[in-house]
Order: C-alpha cells, then structure tokens, then sequence
C-alpha cells in the first residue's frame, strides 16, 4: 500500500464540522493542513506539522483543496445537439424549436457506439471540470428497448443511474397519455429497474401531472428503486409537495416555490437540487436559493447537463451562480455542490474529506474556494483525483 501525503495546501475543505482542528462551520476547513491517501481512500486529516510519516509527499503550493464535486443530475445519454432550438430560441423564433421530442428522435435512431462516444466524451469534461461523482438519467428512448439500453450506457459510467422514462409523453402517445403512464409503470418498469437506482419523473406543465407522477415514483419504489423528482421547474405545482410527501431523494429544479414548498422541504428529508445552468439557459428567474437555506432546507447545486437547456459541465461556474444568482454565500455554494450533492443522492462516502471516504479530491488554482465564485466562468481546476488516483491534471 502506497500512502501520499497532500500538503502545502491553502485551505483543506473538508465538509466535517466535528474534525477537532476545523473552523466548525459546515466547510469544516483547516488552515495548513493536510490530507493522507491510501488505497483509494482518505486515511488521515488534520493539521499538517501532526502528519504521519508516508512514502510520497505531495506539495500543492499553497492551493485550496476541496472534495470532488458530486453532480446529481445528469442526462448524458442522447444523440445530436440541439444548437439548432438555442439558435432559434435566442434568434426570436422559438417555434421553430423542435424540444425534448426532437432528441428522443435522433436518440432511438443512434446505435449504442454513437451514444457511448457523446455520453463519454461529456463525462471526460465533467471530471476536467472537477465532478468525481455523477447521476446519469435514461429519458431520451421512451421505448422499453430504448430506456433499458440508455440505461445499459449510464451504468457504463456510474453506479447512480436513474431510470427517466417518465421524462415526457412521446409522439406516439399523444393521444393516450394513460397507454403510456402505464407502459412505464408496467413492462417498462419491469425491464429497466434492473439496470436502475433511482426513479425519476418529470412532474410539471408539460410533463406529468401529479396523479401520473405518484403512479410512477410509487410503481419504481415497489421495485426497489429511490425515488426522485423533476419538479417546479416551469411553474408553481404539486411537484415538490409529491416529493416530500413520498420522502423522494431530492426535488430538482425548485425555480418556482411556494411558501408551503420551502416549508414541507424544511422540515421533510428531501434535498432542493437547484440547477441554475437551466435556469440561465432558458433566461432565468431563478429560484430562491437563500430563503430555502434560511428555512432550514437542504439545498444541493448540480448542471443537469442536458442538450436542451444546459448543455453545460462547468460545475465551477454551476457554483458561481449559486452564489451570484441564487442568493447563496460561497460556503453554502461549495457545500451543495460537493456535500450538498452527495446527500441528494443518499451517499455517505463522497463529498466530504474524512477518514474512510472515497479519496476523490479537487485542487484549485486558487488559495481558498471563494475563488470559485469570485472569478465566473474561469478554469480554476488544478488537479482531480478519483479514489486516490489523479484523473485530471489542469492549469
Ligand atoms: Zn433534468
């Protein structure tokens, strides 16, 4: 066993406010101190004159190290971009935008080499961008052959892979919105949960009403899946309240909120997942990141990297946003996305710098991680590890 010692760091993010030389804030940050890897896993964390004898040392020159990112909402799986709707949408013509039906198209016409080339190449950028943990959603086949292979190709890239056949109606059950809501729940389920960890659907106007959406979430449960929940994205609805209620994961989106939504999300164990990429892809507003965190809720940031609306894996600038859009400070930024992220996908071994936790690590070109909202849109990244070993090395 090889033990590497990271020291010369700026500031040690650790998300552990119990670690006895931290601040005891939520970051949990050490100044001078130090981080030891071995097998694949964080052996040791504290103060670096206390740092025990190791076979390589490693001198970050006075940068911030942090936990990987933990991005909790992906679609990666899908073929052609759809530059062409941004083009019209931004251009004034938004009906000449051809939507998410235009993606299921081109993905059940894609084979499997096709799909695996685009949805490799986007998590390349996203651990480039600092992401050592990803969900990827299914959600552009909306066939029971086409669900089950997209849902083949994510598992190809991660553990936390959700089953998104209720993303939207396809064409072909236009008119028979119940034919569809019960393939899902039925033989669809049936030949995909398998491939699954987590059950998804698209609760709001133009999605999934509230009755088609409990069908869904309570016919994956029954499968053993977790369950999640697109909801709130376009207009106030039922979305967050179904969440809480059937204590979902996380609830993603929450751009429209009400008072009731930010209280049962206090008080209930489901995470606010906010995706302000998406939100600044469709021109905003916003959701209320700060009345959400002064209620009590648990609030995670995550790109929902997707080819319509945010066609993005720039986890730093997902952080920036948080900060600069959402009302968030940087110390809550950084924890959604790194902690944050972990707990909306119910995960205890990533997001946090402890002894036992899976050794995935973020460097920054940077002293402290305010810098990741301080300089927007700027690549920071330094260096990447993902259990223990270096993934990426940057500027
Ligand atoms: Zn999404």
């Amino acid at each position: 066993m090889t033990a590497t010692l990271l020291d010369g760091l700026g500031v040690l993010v650790t998300n552990d406010p119990t670690h006895p030389h931290g601040d005891g804030t939520p970051l949990g940050r050490l100044v001078d101190g130090a981080v030891v890897l071995a097998d694949g896993a964080i052996a040791w964390v504290g103060p670096r004159r206390m740092a025990p004898a190791v076979d390589v040392r490693l001198d970050l020159g006075g940068r911030a190290l942090l936990p990987g990112f933990v991005d909790s909402h992906t679609h990666l799986v899908f073929a052609r971009d759809r530059v062409g709707d941004f083009t019209a949408v931004t251009g004034g013509r938004p009906e000449a935008a051809g939507g998410i039906a235009s993606t299921v198209a081109a993905t059940r016409a894609a084979d499997d080499a096709a799909l695996r080339t685009t949805a490799t190449r986007l998590r390349g950028e996203l651990t480039r961008a600092g992401v050592t943990t990803v969900e990827v959603k299914s959600g552009y086949g909306l066939t029971i052959a086409d669900e089950a292979r997209c849902l083949a190709l994510a598992g190809e890239l991660t553990d936390e892979v959700t089953f998104l056949g209720a993303h939207v109606v396809p064409p072909e059950y236009a008119q028979d919105r119940a034919g569809y809501v019960a393939l899902v729940c039925g033989a669809m389920l049936d030949a995909c949960a398998p491939a699954a960890h987590w059950v998804d659907v698209f609760c709001d106007v133009g999605a999934f009403d509230v009755d088609e959406a409990r069908a869904v979430l309570l016919a994956g449960q029954e499968r053993g899946l977790g369950l999640r929940v697109h909801a709130n994205q376009h207009a106030p609805g039922p979305g967050v309240q179904l969440a809480v209620e059937l204590g979902a994961a996380s609830a993603d989106h929450c751009t429209h909120l009400t008072d009731r939504d930010i209280e049962a999300l206090a008080a209930g164990s489901t995470v606010a997942t906010l995706l302000p990429t998406a939100d600044l892809g469709v021109r905003g507003p916003f959701p209320d990141a700060r009345r959400l965190l002064d209620a009590g809720a648990v609030v995670a940031l995550a790109t929902d990297c997707n080819p319509g609306t945010s066609f993005t894996t720039a986890m730093p600038l997902v952080v920036a946003l948080g900060v600069l859009a959402l009302g968030m400070t940087p110390d809550e930024a950084v924890w959604a996305a790194t902690a944050g992220g972990a707990r909306a996908l119910r995960r205890g071994d990533v997001g946090q710098v402890r002894v036992g936790a899976r050794a995935d690590l973020l460097c920054l070109d940077a002293p402290i991680p305010e810098y990741l909202a301080y300089r927007p849109g700027v690549d920071l990244v330094h260096a990447v590890w993902r259990a223990g070993t270096v993934v990426h090395r940057g500027r």
